[in-house]
């Protein structure tokens, strides 16, 4: 459902990503990790067109992104985006944060947005907060929020740029447990996260960078098991 061929892309003179090639399955399920200022944001980034990239091509559900224009608004609408800071409007309540997108780009009527905002806020177990606004929830229920209003949109695709690390730690296991209930009902996931306990369980890929590429990528068990490279190594010994 995603493919990324020779993908390189620079910030001025530094060079950010090399020369990245991933393909990614319908259902997917892909953790990203690696050391800070490798690329892992801006690779996903690039998934969405929130980057744009010099060189290779990326190609998402069929529609070629490079290639601009129209292909970018059909490809945002099919790929949803979860930021470590919630990014929630903090004006509108939190089912005007849900209805919002889908009443404006896919010209649902407000009756119609607001039952599948509330279906989805259901489902991350938080209707109870509907008509409240961002600040008055905590940093959990802001992100279930995020992960709510994504998946209102019907994306064919999430990306979740660590979602859990602005969070307090007894606020990290219900994000998880949702993006975990996503999983489990095959959703196509790219997630860059240090939770490694949520990569094992979850992952059929991790994939490690370093210096703007994919420096080795395998099942969990191998991953996790048999590093291969000296910085994966190193990488691994740091965080676990
Ligand atoms: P972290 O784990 O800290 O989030 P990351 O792997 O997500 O790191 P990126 O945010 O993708 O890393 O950044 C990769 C590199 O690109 C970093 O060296 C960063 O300083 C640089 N960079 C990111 N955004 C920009 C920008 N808008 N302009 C210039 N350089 C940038
Ligand atoms: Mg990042």
């Amino acid at each position: 459902i995603i493919r990324m061929e020779g993908v390189s892309k620079w910030y001025g003179e530094f060079q950010v990503l090399t020369d990245v090639d991933l393909s990614v399955r319908t259902g997917e399920r892909i953790v990203i990790c690696g050391p800070s200022g490798s690329g892992k944001s801006t690779l996903i980034r690039c998934i969405n067109r929130l980057e744009t990239v010099q060189k290779g091509r990326i190609t998402v559900d069929g529609i070629e992104l490079t290639a601009g224009g129209k292909n970018v608004d059909a490809v945002r609408a099919e790929v949803g985006m979860v930021f470590q800071q919630f990014n929630l409007f903090p004006h509108l309540t939190i089912l005007q944060n849900c209805t919002l997108a889908p009443m404006r780009s896919r010209g649902m009527s407000r009756e119609e947005a607001e039952a599948v905002a509330m279906k989805y806020l259901t489902r991350v177990r938080i209707p109870e907060q509907a008509n409240k606004y961002p600040s008055q929830l905590s940093g959990g229920q802001q992100q279930r929020v995020a992960i709510a209003r994504a998946l209102c949109m019907a994306p064919k695709i999430m990306l979740f740029d660590e979602p859990t690390s602005a969070l307090d730690p007894e606020m990290v296991k219900e994000v998880l447990d949702t993006m975990i209930g996503l999983a489990d009902d095959g959703m196509t996931m790219l997630c860059v996260t240090h939770e490694m306990g949520f990569a094992r369980s979850v992952a059929d890929r991790v994939i490690f960078m370093a210096g703007g590429q994919i420096l080795e990528q395998g099942t969990p068990e191998a991953f996790f098991g048999h590093p291969q490279h000296e910085k994966t190594r190193q990488f691994l010994g740091q965080i676990l």
